[in-house]
């Protein structure tokens, strides 16, 4: 036995550090975002960007640009919703974690798979999808440690917003 005790972390560093594994599959590199769905402190789902499945991905043809947005890839919180869906498993009353904060679009799937927690870390300044969550009474919590690669995503996010 090692002279130090083990200490088991706790539940939400336990899951957010799978969801930052997860993340390293993502093929866009515009924002590597992962995601999973707990419930029970269970994973019931996990998801990152990426293209539809069987589809080309940016990785390997290059983004698909829109409005200063890549459109090829579902989100991270899409494809674990998504992936629920096709394995027909209830996410209703789970948390989901994901490496940034959720868009507006994702925010509006999440109310609607009747996730009832989402903690996230990073940051996408998106006010709306903060309202929207807030007022169907999904609990947002930003988890507290922000790892580099993510600060380093949420400031190209800002110097893009400028122009
Ligand atoms: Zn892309
Ligand atoms: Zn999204």
């Amino acid at each position: 036995m090692s002279d130090t005790p083990h200490v088991r972390p706790p539940w939400d560093d336990y899951f957010m550090d799978i969801t930052f594994q997860v993340a390293k599959r993502s093929t866009c590199d515009r924002a590597h975002v992962g995601s999973i769905i707990v419930k029970d402190r269970r994973i019931l789902t996990t998801g990152y960007n990426g293209a539809p499945a069987g589809l080309a991905h940016c990785d390997e043809i290059g983004h698909l640009m829109i409005a200063g947005h890549c459109v090829r890839t579902l989100h991270a919180e899409q494809n674990a919703i998504i992936q629920a869906a096709l394995h027909g498993v209830s996410v209703a009353g789970g948390t989901l974690y994901v490496t940034h904060q959720p868009c507006l679009t994702c925010a509006k799937m999440i109310i609607n798979a009747g996730i009832q927690r989402v903690v996230y870390a990073g940051n996408y300044p998106d006010e709306n999808a903060v309202a929207f969550m807030t007022e169907a009474g999904v609990r947002l919590e930003r988890y507290p440690t922000t790892p580099a690669e993510v600060v380093a995503a949420d400031q190209a996010d800002e110097e893009e917003k400028e122009f």
